[in-house]
């Protein structure tokens, strides 16, 4: 039989608001344990809960990027259960009234572009970590997540690919840190996904069983996670098997998932709107308002790549995923003016050194002012682009300015066309066989032949000759010799 896989995700963001949803605590990440949890994030008695609007404005620029109806009238309630990482014993979250309702965003996938619908998201808090290390036989909790301000954002089982869920959570990652609303850092736990997976007959039109992975943390691992869950549903259902609708957990190490909980042990969460909280009215001058300080978004500045600066679609999609980089990326092309060269060193060399130096390109050693200057020399021919990498690998270690660097290291390419006729002489008189090799090969096989001379001449030159002129007087010395 055929499978078609039916995945749903739910996607946890972690909004960059300084202080907490319901408190005044602060919300950095990586703080010494219970250091930044306030007597109202530890449920003391008698404190109140008080909204912080810099999370409704998020949530609500979040739902104008994904073209979402935004809730006028959103009304938090209580989701009761008992876990010792939630002191107050409910989690404070939004149910049949969340801030932002059904909206979508459009994915690249192998077929073409495709529309993964959403749901709907709300306004939540985080709870607090139970710390299973250094505490042996025991747990330990650290409360300082407990009140972070969340936007959980619930898909329609619109996918059908592990690959179409990755990309799926890619262009929301790409719309959060586009719009700033979360740093993005999914290793810090700033974005969290549940992957929700199902098996059908190829060609139903009924959804099968499913089953929840929970706290996936990467791209790669979504991938991974689901592509694993197919097959053993796959396995499972071939084997005259069923599939339980239940929690499970991916372990990469041993990329199997393991059951974590059953919905026959579910919870019945026993919501009800939270007495504490007016429900969030907001009008709309004050999402317009909003509206109109929405940065450009990736789809829109991806567009703009194409159009404006001739980018090939890959290369747009590539700069425009992330806002740093497209910022990055945009000024070294107004430093230099040429899109092409400026779009084939952010993602060659400069990707390359960030990766193996594990540098977000926001500590990167090279400005774009930097790398906008050295491009200019490439262009008006004062160094080549092989010396070129040399000058960007000496301004990555040592710092400076293009300029600075082919000053002092004598970089400079020689364009004399004096001193590189009098190289090529040399390298010709030093190489008696292959000249004569050139001489005694057919005219219209002599162009390949030109790389061992050129190779030569280059080195001669320690790499600074320019190339064009090289190749132009090379050819015509060794073709006069034919004669
Ligand atoms: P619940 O309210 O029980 O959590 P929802 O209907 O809200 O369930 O769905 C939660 C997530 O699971 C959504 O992202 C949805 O798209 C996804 N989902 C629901 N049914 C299926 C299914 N049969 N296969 C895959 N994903 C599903
Ligand atoms: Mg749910």
């Amino acid at each position: 039989m055929e499978w078609e896989t039916v995945i749903g995700l739910e996607i946890h963001v972690q909004l960059a608001t300084n202080t907490k949803i319901f408190s005044g605590a602060s919300t950095a990440f990586g703080a010494e344990p219970n250091t930044q949890a306030c007597a109202v994030d530890l449920a003391l008695p008698g404190t109140l809960p008080v909204f912080n609007d810099g999370a409704q404005k998020m949530a609500i620029m979040f739902g104008l990027a994904i073209n979402a109806e935004i809730g006028k009238r959103a009304v938090f309630e209580r989701k009761n259960y008992f876990y010792p990482d939630l002191p107050k014993g409910y989690q404070t979250t939004q149910l049949e009234a969340p801030i932002v309702g059904e909206g979508y965003v459009d994915i690249e996938t192998e077929d073409g572009e495709r529309r993964v619908r959403i749901h709907h998201a709300h306004l939540e808090e985080d709870a607090g970590k139970s710390l299973h290390e250094d505490f042996h036989g025991q747990s330990g909790i650290d409360l300082n997540r407990a009140g972070t301000p969340l936007v959980e954002i619930v898909s329609e089982p619109d996918m059908r690919t592990s690959k179409e869920a990755a990309a799926y959570a890619r262009k929301i990652h790409a719309i959060v840190t586009n719009l700033g609303i979360c740093d993005g850092n999914m290793a810090e736990g700033s974005m969290r996904c549940d992957c929700n997976v199902s098996i059908r007959p190829k060609g139903s039109d009924t959804l099968g069983t499913r089953t929840e992975l929970k706290n996936i943390n990467s791209f790669r691992f979504i991938e991974r996670a689901i592509d694993t869950e197919v097959e053993r549903q796959i396995d499972l259902i071939e084997d005259g098997g069923t599939v339980v609708q239940e929690t499970r957990l991916y372990d990469p190490d041993k990329n199997e998932t393991r059951s974590m909980r059953s919905k026959e042990d579910a919870n019945d969460y026993r919501y009800f709107p939270c007495p504490d909280l007016l429900p969030v009215v907001v009008d709309d001058a004050y999402v317009e308002a909003i509206r109109l300080t929405l940065p450009e978004l990736p789809d829109a500045r991806k567009e703009r790549f194409i159009s404006e600066l001739a980018l090939s679609e890959y290369d747009a999609g590539v700069l425009s995923a992330y806002r740093n980089q497209a910022d990055y990326f945009e000024s070294v092309v107004e430093c230099c003016g040429d899109a092409k060269l400026a779009a084939n060193w952010v993602m060659g060399e400069l990707a390359k050194n960030l990766n193996a130096a594990d540098l977000s390109i926001d500590n990167s050693p090279v400005s774009a002012e930097q790398l906008g200057g050295l491009l200019v020399r490439i262009k008006d021919n004062t160094i080549s682009g092989n010396i070129a990498k040399k000058v960007f690998e000496i301004q990555w270690n040592e710092g400076g300015t293009a300029d600075e660097v082919i000053e002092a290291k004598g970089l400079k390419q020689v364009t004399d066309t004096g001193a590189i006729e009098t190289m090529i002489d040399e390298v010709i008189a030093n190489a008696t066989a292959q000249v004569e090799q050139y001489k005694a090969a057919e005219p219209e096989k002599r162009g390949k032949m030109l790389g061992f001379f050129m190779g030569q001449v280059m080195k001669a030159s320690g790499g600074k000759a320019n190339p064009g002129a090289v190749t132009g007087i090379l050819k015509s010395k060794l073709d006069a010799l034919c004669d």
